[in-house]
């Protein structure tokens, strides 16, 4: 079998680090999971790569420095609690994992979810909690949440995301077109109040349920 470390240690200096992410958690839990076993077999060998990554179903594992700009967003510190929207390939869940406390996911493609689910047990991610449903509701039980990371894009932000969030807690959602997005960071400052940063550009798979995307439109 192949030894990553050197490959994972040179994307996280070089795509990730050099960049300017340098919450040295991130960093870190960055360099502990092993990115290859997210992949398809057959891609392992590019898991590496400064590039998102097909995997499956007409969706992508993000690029590692999205991975990392996002997780950053988030400052979080280990005590949290973090619903993250679109598992996909579980990566960015089990980067999450190393960050926060309680971490809860939801995916609408069975598939993704199951593979997901097996991954992530394989490698230590039991702690992952994984939810088959349309995510555009977030998930009301386990609110509120320190921080929500929406991993696809949204046409505009869903209020449930909102509503869903502890005072003081952050909301990472790349909004947009089909074609593009802005990575946005709305913080919640009290009750009522929401302060909201731009980021910077992207590009997501769409986020498609009720309150995104339609099923027609994609
Ligand atoms: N975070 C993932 C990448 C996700 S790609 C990783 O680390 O690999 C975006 C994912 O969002 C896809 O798996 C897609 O099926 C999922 N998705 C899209 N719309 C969704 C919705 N409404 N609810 C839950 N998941 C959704």
């Amino acid at each position: 079998m192949r030894d990553f470390t050197i490959a994972r240690r040179r994307m996280v200096a070089e795509q990730v680090a050099a960049r300017g992410v340098n919450d040295p958690r991130v960093l870190k839990a960055m360099l502990q999971v092993p990115r290859h076993k997210f992949v398809e077999e057959a891609l392992e060998a590019k898991a590496y790569m400064d590039a998102p990554l097909p995997i499956g179903e007409k969706q992508t594992i993000s690029q590692p420095y999205m991975v990392g700009v996002m997780s950053e967003a988030l400052e979080l510190t280990g005590t949290e609690t973090v619903l993250e929207v679109g598992t996909g390939s579980g990566y960015q869940a089990a980067v999450l994992a190393l960050l926060a406390e309680r971490v809860f996911s939801l995916e609408r493609l069975p598939a993704l979810a199951r593979r997901a689910r097996r991954v992530l047990d394989e490698n230590g991610f039991s702690k992952v909690n994984i939810r088959l449903t349309d995510g555009t509701y977030g998930w009301q039980e386990m609110a509120p949440f320190d921080s929500i990371l929406v991993t696809a894009g949204a046409p505009q932000v869903p209020q449930q995301y909102l509503d869903q969030l502890a005072l003081g807690g952050r909301l990472v959602i790349p909004v947009g077109n089909r074609e593009s997005q802005v990575l946005m960071r709305i913080t919640r400052t009290s009750e009522d109040d929401f302060h909201e940063e731009s980021m910077l550009g992207c590009r997501f798979v769409p986020l498609v349920g009720n309150h995104g995307w339609k099923n027609e439109e994609i």
